[in-house]
């Protein structure tokens, strides 16, 4: 917007806009400009006009002659706008006005200068190029013109917007996290809900209350990193069953994702910090056949439809009866061709069972009317056979080479 329908001092002795460049051939005092209110009419006009004059270069998309011309008519030295000002207006103003008229002309100058080196800067002319004045903050003596003030503070030529960005890196999400994420989606699918529990877990959760007292031989496979003799980092996701089962009465459907932590040695399959997903459901009615339909729905939904599977019998200290459950090889396809299977077709995956009814008297469920199944999975197992990763220790490596391979 450039009109300047408020600001003039509707003064008739005030020569029209279009004549401004003839009121600087003459004296203030034939102007009949005596007071700093007459002084800001005529400078509002002469802004009015520079912004008109530089609105036609560059809206007509004028060549450099152009803007020289422009310039030559401002700022020239012998018979710029601005040295008529200064010799007509300036030298013969009385005592009261001058220092006015100085600062006002000085405003107008830098105005002027400013304005139309920004459109000598431009290399191509387009609509969007046009100066634009800038705020009248940064122009504290010159006439606010309300066009001035309404317009966007950035200059053209400070701003290319035809120069290409920087690019910035964008990570991606770890696989493990995915493979979370991916499990997570197909069981919130089923109705399943997700609880979490402490890494740092006492030794009755992690132990005791999943019925395996001190002496018993399957904390063997688990001791682990102990903080004191009643707290460890959780071999397994399992504590967070009997939390969950301590809060919360039947119907129970939940996955518990998280870290779990063990004494083994680094190797290509084994790390001591590694991530399960845990499964629980307990209810009226519930029997092995909803344990073997859950996971086999899971488990085709995660590798694919043409994913078979099977169950062999196992033992776990919280599950009665218990199984591990194979699928048929992702890699040959089950036909017992190939080293990672080890030509038997079949690949170990996860460990699962009805869960035993010792566990629901440290909930205070009652056994005779409650039945449920459990299941447990590594993720980096699941990742590896999903995305063909050799080592386990890549996950944690943070080699970005690798996790970009995930994109
Ligand atoms: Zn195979």
């Amino acid at each position: 917007m450039a009109t300047t329908h408020h600001c003039l001092p509707m003064e008739t002795s005030d020569p029209p806009t279009s004549d401004i460049a003839n009121a600087v051939e003459q004296s203030l005092d034939k102007l009949g400009v005596r007071d700093a209110a007459g002084l800001e009419g005529l400078f509002a006009r002469l802004e009015q006009r520079l912004r008109d004059d530089v609105g036609q270069v560059t809206t007509g998309g004028r060549g450099p002659e152009d803007i020289e011309q422009l310039r030559v008519r401002w700022l020239g030295r012998k018979q710029g706008l601005v040295r008529s000002i200064t010799e007509n207006w300036l030298r013969s103003a009385p005592a009261e006005l001058k220092a006015d008229v100085g600062k006002r002309l000085n405003a107008l100058r830098g105005s002027a200068e400013e304005q139309i080196a920004s459109i000598a800067r431009q290399p191509t002319v387009d609509k969007w190029s046009q100066p634009l004045s800038e705020p009248v903050r940064q122009r504290p003596y010159s006439a606010a013109a309300p066009g001035a003030v309404e317009a966007a503070p950035v200059l053209a030529g400070e701003l290319d917007i035809t120069l290409p960005g920087t690019r910035r890196t964008i990570g991606v999400e770890h696989p493990i996290r995915r493979v979370i994420r991916e499990i997570t989606e197909i069981f919130l699918s089923l109705g399943y809900s997700v609880e979490e529990g402490p890494d740092i877990e006492s030794a009755y959760y992690n132990f005791e209350a999943l019925n395996i007292p001190e002496d018993h031989p399957a904390r063997d496979d688990q001791d682990t990193f102990y903080v004191d003799p009643q707290t460890v980092l959780r071999t397994h996701t399992s504590p967070v069953q009997i939390r969950t089962m301590e809060k919360m009465q039947p119907p129970v459907r939940i996955i518990v994702p998280g870290r779990a932590f063990r004494h083994d040695a680094p190797d290509a399959t084994h790390a001591s910090m590694f991530h399960q997903v845990e499964g629980l459901a307990v209810d009226t009615h519930i029997t092995f056949a909803d344990l073997k339909g859950t996971l086999d729905y899971f488990l085709k939904a995660f590798f694919g439809p043409e994913v078979r599977t099977r169950f062999r019998p196992s033992f776990f200290p919280f599950t009665e009866p218990s199984a591990e459950v194979d699928i048929s090889c992702i890699f040959c396809g089950g036909t017992a061709g190939c080293r990672i299977c080890k030509y038997s077709g079949w690949i170990e995956l996860l460990g699962c069972g009805m869960v035993d009814p010792a566990l629901y008297s440290y909930v205070h469920y009652d056994p005779a009317r409650y039945s449920g199944f459990a299941f447990g999975m590594g993720v980096e197992r699941l990742a590896m056979l999903k995305y063909g990763v050799q080592d386990i220790q890549l996950f944690f490596q943070g080699d970005v080479r690798f996790l970009h391979q995930f994109r």
